[in-house]
């Protein structure tokens, strides 16, 4: 039985205060309850040491959104995974669409950062998704099979357990159009019998979360299927009553 995870992804929203009164809501609420998923929220680089600061000790984990796919060195602006492993981060996002369409992140890179996220002992999120032209061209299996499958060839078939998938729909990013969960379930399934081939132990127990205007109001329906494990939440987990109803959801 796969554990729920619900994982909200900050992108480039928050400041020191809206940050403290959105994690102290988090926290107030689910101070002394057995929460029955896992929680996470994945925070802008500047804001990690404030995350844990105030999440360490609490059933809430951290994470980012990118690291580099360098150890160390002459790479201005890049912040390397053994430095979110200093500030206490499990999660790192890898290959979010946004990365991958405003900052040209290839299939090979999104793969060479999950096995740098792995090799640091972070685990990756892994972001695949089509667009809408994809979609309605038919080419939603294909699009993510090759996204899929570059970061399979990556990584080590035992490191499979280790990762962490969210199929976002790029067109239901930040939309407020969701997939049905009918929709999503197929994509879900289809890419856990991808994993399969890698591993097909491993395929059983990774968690492959749906992210695309996930909110308190679709969150039950969308959870209820059987290859959703969870959500990445956007917009909605800025706000701490609606991702604490997508947590009570899960
Ligand atoms: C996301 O960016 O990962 C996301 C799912 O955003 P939203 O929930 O706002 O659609």
């Amino acid at each position: 039985m796969r554990r729920k995870l619900i994982a909200g992804n900050w992108k480039m929203n928050g400041s020191l205060a809206a940050n403290a009164a959105l994690l102290n809501g988090i926290k107030a609420e689910l101070a002394g309850q057995s929460v029955a998923c896992g929680v996470a929220v994945c925070a802008p680089a500047p804001y990690l040491a404030q995350c844990q600061s105030e999440l360490s000790g609490t059933t809430v984990n951290w994470g980012a959104q990118d690291l580099s796919v360098h150890e160390s060195g002459a790479y201005t602006g890049e912040v390397s995974g053994a430095m979110l492993r200093d500030f206490g981060c499990v999660y790192v996002i890898v290959g979010h669409s946004e990365r991958r369409t405003y900052h040209a992140e290839s299939e090979q890179l999104v793969a060479q950062k999950t096995v740098r996220a792995l090799q640091c002992g972070l685990t990756p999120i892994v972001c695949v998704g089509e667009s809408l032209s994809e979609r309605e061209a038919g080419q939603t299996d294909v699009v993510i099979g090759r996204q899929i499958g570059a970061v399979l060839a990556a990584i080590e078939s035992a490191d499979l357990a280790k990762i962490v998938i969210a199929y976002e729909p790029v067109w239901a990013i930040g939309t407020g159009k969701t997939a049905t969960p009918e929709m999503a379930q197929q994509v879900h399934q289809a890419l856990r019998v991808r994993l399969r081939e890698k591993n097909s132990q491993a395929a059983a127990l990774v968690q492959i979360l749906y992210g695309g205007s996930m909110k308190p109001d679709n969150a039950k329906d969308l959870l209820a299927m059987p290859d959703i494990d969870g959500g990445l939440i956007g917009g909605a987990s800025l706000k701490a009553e609606d991702f604490l109803a997508i947590v009570r959801a899960a």
